[in-house]
């Protein structure tokens, strides 16, 4: 008996996925020629799966503050914080998150994953218990694993339920954390926050935490997110983000305004044991941040283009999982479906991102999109018939399987 046997049915759906085509959780890269476009086999992909909301990992000041960082302060820290010391640059970035949050701290990680984990698993331990929406992404799941907290799953954005479960809890003198994001990353549904706060504030000794991984530089006038874009960031207690979507870097931090926030910096396994994020990083995060406080019109423009892929993908008849929002997912019938679509739109230069169970809501089948303030209105034309060629010739293909079974 091998350490590996467990994976052999993973093994066996996986050998089946490359044999219809392309393998679409190992595509390469060849070459990055800018926010929006890759050299794949020699020819041009149109990239609408990246993340990129605000398409800044090529923008030119941003790109020059990352190369004057890595001359100043080296490649890498070699360390952790506890261990090798903060740079300065560290701290100037948790302060710059914490003013553009208006929060009196936040605390820096080297990704988005580790700030989950790290946050959740410094604030709560074994005699507290966390109740989470049950669709949340796997880095707050294995946070709460990590934590040794009580977990309580709530329906999926159903403040009712939530309200439901604390209510049984009344009784119970344990500290309680709520977790919910902002956007969800797989079909691109919000949170209905302020229900979800109404609920909080019923039952007072909770705490809230969100998670903004998507929804940072995306919603709120200021970008701020979506307690933002709500009214009701007083009401939250813990925000989490990463730098790896909107702000075009890697990393993820943590900000609250209690003020004993900070002791997670001595207490977080997460935050401790691990090398401090590298200057690169650091700076990028700087300067993209700068720019989403300085340049408002690259939110317009990727609400512009949302909404027309929105629109051009609902008018050819796809059915789209959530309202209108830089994640758009197309949702198929069967997994063979899906993956006959998204090897058609591969290979007529579209990448977008193949999601299957389960690492999905309901076990959907799903083509999702990002959206990116730097597509132009022609390639987001262009996406919507690459969809409508390749829905065609998938249905050509299902006929044919059908006639000769
Ligand atoms: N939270 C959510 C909701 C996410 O979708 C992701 C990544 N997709 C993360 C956290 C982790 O972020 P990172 O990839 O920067 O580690």
């Amino acid at each position: 008996m091998s350490l590996f046997d467990k994976y052999n049915q993973v093994n066996a759906r996986h050998d089946r996925l490359v044999a219809a085509g392309r393998d679409p959780f190992n595509v390469c890269m060849d070459r990055i020629v800018s926010a929006t476009e890759a050299i794949v086999d020699g020819r041009e992909v149109i990239l609408v799966g990246t993340n990129n909301y605000l398409g800044l990992t090529f923008d030119p000041d941003c790109i020059e503050s990352t190369v004057e960082a890595i001359r100043r302060e080296g490649t890498g820290t070699t360390g952790s914080r506890i261990a090798n010391g903060t740079y300065a640059s560290h701290r100037a970035l948790e302060q710059e998150i914490a003013a553009f949050l208006g929060r009196r701290s936040a605390m820096v990680f080297p990704t988005g994953y580790q700030a989950n984990l790290g946050v959740i698993a410094g604030l709560a331990g074994p005699k507290d218990i966390i109740l989470l929406d049950s669709d949340s992404h796997a880095s707050i799941y294995d946070g709460c694993r990590l934590s040794g907290a009580t977990l309580i799953r709530f329906r999926h954005n159903s403040p009712a339920d939530l309200d439901k479960r604390l209510e049984r809890l009344k009784d119970d003198s344990s500290s309680k954390l709520v977790i919910v994001e902002g956007i969800y990353s797989m079909l691109g549904d919000q949170a209905p926050l302020d229900e979800f706060v109404d609920v909080k504030r019923r039952h007072p000794s909770v705490e809230l935490l969100v998670d903004e991984a998507h929804s940072l530089g995306v919603f709120g006038d200021n970008g701020r997110g979506i307690a933002e874009a709500y009214g009701v960031e007083k009401d939250v207690d813990y925000v989490v983000g990463t730098f790896s979507k909107s702000l075009g870097a890697v990393g993820g931090f943590g900000a609250s305004d209690n003020p004993e926030f900070e002791q997670l910096r001595f207490t977080s396994r997460p935050y401790m044991f691990t090398a401090s994020s590298s200057p690169s990083s650091v700076a990028t995060a700087m300067a993209t941040l700068s720019k989403i406080k300085s340049q408002p019109q690259l939110r317009k423009q990727l609400w512009e283009n949302a909404r027309a892929l929105y629109k051009g993908l609902s008018d050819l008849g796809f059915p789209i999982c959530a309202a209108a929002s830089p994640i758009i997912a197309v949702k198929l019938p069967s997994e063979e479906a899906a993956v006959f679509m998204w090897n058609a739109l591969f290979s007529a230069g579209v990448y977008v991102n193949l999601a299957l169970p389960p690492g999905t809501p309901d076990g959907s089948c799903l083509l999702r999109c990002s959206l990116s303030a730097a597509h132009t209105p022609a390639q987001v034309q262009r996406v919507c018939e690459v969809f409508d060629q390749a829905y065609r010739a998938m249905k050509v293909w299902r006929d044919t399987q059908s006639a000769a079974e």
